[in-house]
């Protein structure tokens, strides 16, 4: 997977970016991110509620 995505806020995780904020270099696997991690902008959704999300895909 190379980006999630939460479906509460529409926050993006790139796995090519990471996150600095979070503390995920770039590069870090979205399997290497810790399954309590909770989305940085809303707070509300867990890991295991993203969705899988392809940047290439996105339309502009
Ligand atoms: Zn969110």
């Amino acid at each position: 997977m190379l980006a999630a995505k939460c479906p509460g806020c529409g926050y993006v995780y790139d796995v090519a970016a990471g996150d600095e904020h979070e503390g995920f270099a770039a590069g870090t696997a979205w399997a290497d991110i810790p399954d309590d991690w909770c989305c940085p902008d809303c707070g509300v959704r867990e890991k295991i509620d993203f969705i899988p999300f392809d940047p290439e895909k996105v339309e502009a």
